[in-house]
């Protein structure tokens, strides 16, 4: 069985099936640039200040429902007809007034509307395992979005900066996950032969470079590396 990360469904997938398919089958990650510690700081705060809280109180563009949960870890059960299975971490999950659970991601970044159709594989992968879970009862989802934040004015106040993050929130279309479909594709990528590389990706062609530095040892000759 292979582990597939919800949040690598809007980019890894997206970019290279190669590098997809070198990570979920053989753990050889892409390299990536450190996000600046700020951005885990600012989540961090914002999530744990949520706990508890009526969405709904905070602010009228919100829906209704008391986050009970923030970063919980999910791992579902093997996705029926594939080879796959969800396991990762969710943001947070607020209880609805029926008692059912609406799930939300958290973004800090600018508001558009095409958002929705970027990260609704996600959201569909965690529903899928909070509904399925490898272990444990499972969660009643009954909706779920995005909850987008962005820094808009700044004003000071008793000696400091206060930072307005005017909250957003893109709600999924019930039924438009597109999850189902989508691990059927990742399922068929993953049985089947080793994709090709993207021709213009700097990563690959920086690997190539420490190929020949290491195989072939052309003493004396410059290569051009690509960073
Ligand atoms: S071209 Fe190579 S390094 Fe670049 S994303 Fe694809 S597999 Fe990864």
């Amino acid at each position: 069985m292979y582990k597939l990360s919800p949040s690598d469904f809007a980019y890894l997938w997206e970019e290279c099936k190669l590098c997809y398919y070198l990570k979920v089958k053989h753990g050889i990650y892409q390299p990536s640039m450190p996000m600046p510690g700020v951005f885990g700081a600012i989540n961090t705060r914002l999530q744990g200040t949520l706990i508890g809280k009526d969405l709904r109180t905070l602010s009228k563009v919100l829906p209704e429902g008391i986050v009970e949960t923030q970063e919980g870890w999910v791992e579902s059960v093997p996705v029926p007809g594939t080879s796959v299975f969800i396991k990762g971490k969710y943001d947070l999950l607020a209880r609805r007034p029926d008692g059912s659970y609406l799930l939300i991601d958290l973004k800090i970044s600018q508001p558009h509307e095409d958002k929705i159709a970027k990260y609704r594989t996600q959201l569909g992968a965690y529903n899928f395992a909070l509904a399925n879970p490898a272990r444990g009862r499972s969660v009643k989802v009954s909706g779920s979005g995005l909850l987008i934040l962005y820094p808009d004015a700044v004003s000071f106040k008793d000696g400091k900066a206060v930072l307005d993050f005017p909250p957003t929130w893109l709600e999924l279309p019930q039924g438009e996950d597109g999850f189902l479909s989508l691990v059927k594709e990742v399922d068929k990528l993953l049985v089947g032969p080793m994709p090709d590389e993207g021709k213009e990706c700097r990563w690959c062609q920086y690997r190539h470079v420490g190929e020949k530095l290491a195989h072939e040892k052309q003493e004396g000759v410059q290569l051009d590396i690509p960073f």
